[in-house]
């Protein structure tokens, strides 16, 4: 059972952004930059490029609105979008506040308190 499936059952906690009945979208714990978020497929799946092509569009489509939700939550240049999976693998997108190059390489990490992770993931989840 993958780290995610565990945040899904509600196992272990996640400041989660937005739900439905395939998708769970929370904020990475690690994040790259403020507003980094994760939509997973509820069905646990390792790869993105097994998924069905409907569950894919799907994924997509899902991950179409959450972005949208971040950009109007948090200033940005742009919502950048990766699929890596290297860490976790169980199928999912990063959605990523971008304002410069290195935002979107995984290297430069921000960290938050509790209290910001809480209070950003409402707001998000607020503009969803
Ligand atoms: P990757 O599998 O390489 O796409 O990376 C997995 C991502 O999941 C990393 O950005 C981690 O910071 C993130 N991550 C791992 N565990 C958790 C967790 N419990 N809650 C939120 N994000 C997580």
């Amino acid at each position: 059972m993958s780290i995610f499936t565990k945040i899904i059952t509600g196992e272990i906690p996640s400041y989660k952004v937005a739900e439905n009945a395939d998708f769970i979208a929370f904020l990475d714990i690690n994040p790259n930059a403020k507003g980094h978020t994760l939509v997973v497929p509820k069905k646990e799946e390792n790869k993105i490029f097994d998924l069905s092509k409907e569950a894919y569009t799907s994924l997509m489509d899902f991950s179409y609105q959450v972005a949208k939700a971040i950009e109007k939550t948090l200033p940005c240049k742009r919502v950048g979008m990766s699929v890596i999976g290297l860490e976790v693998p169980h199928v999912h997108v990063h959605l990523i506040p971008l304002n410069a190059m290195e935002d979107i390489q995984f290297m430069k990490k921000v960290t938050l308190s509790k209290d910001e992770f809480v209070d950003l993931a409402e707001e998000i989840s607020k503009n969803f």
